[in-house]
């Protein structure tokens, strides 16, 4: 006999919530899974009347389910934002290029103004070319760093007042998890934050309305509402680490439902012991981006690259800081160094 969905009491139950247990049909857990954000941005404040927010879009189903959500919302409950679209385009061959091609169609469907920024015209490198100097073991590194200042680039360029991106629940109790088993006690801190404030220089505020939605709805609501998504894995994705800790956590899910929420609470609820000391930030000297050393991330990735040694933006080199700015060349010994270790 069919279930009845247990919201209505009318129509046919179509899935059960990954996340509540609920039999809904398919209107109510449309309905239900909206609200759910409109809720997580209502008791957060994320927004302010007038604002425009540029969506972080990929093309994947988290950022078209953002999307395809926040313009929903906003025409429903009168958020009066200006909602658009920035994409990063990371230069790799056979997956950006596609996914793309998804997002100017969802440009089109959304009817929403769409900012492309590359690394080639910000950087001068495209992943391609910095997978073929690197190699895949640490590719995702300079692509991590190089996107976050990317899509702050390209948020200045649109003069947007805040960036949305689509990071889910579990996205975040997987960084939770890395962060602990990183020891990265400045990230573990940060990384829970509903909102970025967007301290410092070329720093735009972010948030992550789907922050309490469970990948299984995001999948589920992008299926039942046909959205138009790319589904494909990055060609040069190893990312072994987030895969182990993504793994970890399925198996704590498979025996406690809510692990992802409590992660995630036990996140936000995590203090740092009075003393730690933490990184101060302050800006970049080169190219004024927020940064805790005298270079950014970003600077040290691309002195490293162009210079042949791409070793030097990895680890913690800041003692070489000082002569990067003066434009000093390195001694023998220390490009040796740089050379030696493992790639
Ligand atoms: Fe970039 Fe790595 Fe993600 Fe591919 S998997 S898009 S290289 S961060």
């Amino acid at each position: 006999m069919p279930v009845v969905c247990s919201c209505c009491a009318q129509a046919r139950a179509m899935l059960k919530r990954p996340k509540t247990g609920h039999s809904l049909c398919r209107e109510c857990f449309f309905w239900a899974f909206e609200e759910e954000v409109h809720e997580t941005i209502v008791s957060a404040s994320l927004f302010t009347r007038g604002e425009t927010v540029a969506i972080g879009a990929s093309g994947g189903k988290d950022s078209t389910v953002l999307a395809h959500v926040l313009k929903v919302l906003n025409d429903r409950h009168h958020y009066g934002l200006k909602l658009l679209l920035l994409s990063v385009d990371e230069g790799i061959t056979g997956y950006r290029d596609d996914s793309l091609e998804t997002v100017r169609r969802n440009q089109r469907q959304y009817e929403l103004p769409l900012k492309i920024v590359s690394y080639e015209e910000l950087y001068g490198w495209t992943m391609d070319a910095i997978v073929k100097q690197v190699g895949l073991k640490n590719n995702c590194t300079f692509c991590g760093v190089f996107r976050r200042q990317a899509l702050d680039r390209g948020a200045m360029m649109l003069k947007v007042d805040k960036i949305c991106t689509g990071h889910n629940a579990d996205d975040i109790a997987e960084t939770v998890l890395m962060n602990v088993l990183r020891g990265d006690i400045a990230r573990l801190r940060r990384c829970t934050a509903i909102c970025t404030s967007g301290e410092g220089e070329g720093a735009v505020p972010r948030c992550k309305p789907l922050k309490y939605a469970y990948e299984k709805e995001i999948v589920l609501y992008a299926y039942f509402k046909r959205l138009d998504y790319f589904s494909t894995e990055c060609i040069y994705s190893p990312n072994a680490y987030r895969g182990h800790a993504r793994a970890f956590l399925k198996d704590l899910e498979a025996v406690r439902p809510s692990a992802i929420m409590d992660v995630i609470h036990s996140g936000e609820n995590l203090s740092v012991r009075e003393g730690v000391r933490m990184p101060v930030q302050g800006t970049c000297n080169r190219c004024g981006y927020i940064s805790s050393q005298a270079l950014c991330k970003s600077c040290m990735l691309l002195e490293g690259l162009n210079r042949g040694l791409p070793r030097l933006g990895i680890g913690k080199h800041h003692r070489l800081h000082g002569k990067i700015l003066a434009q000093q060349p390195l001694t023998l010994d220390e490009e040796r160094k740089l050379k030696a270790v493992d790639f």
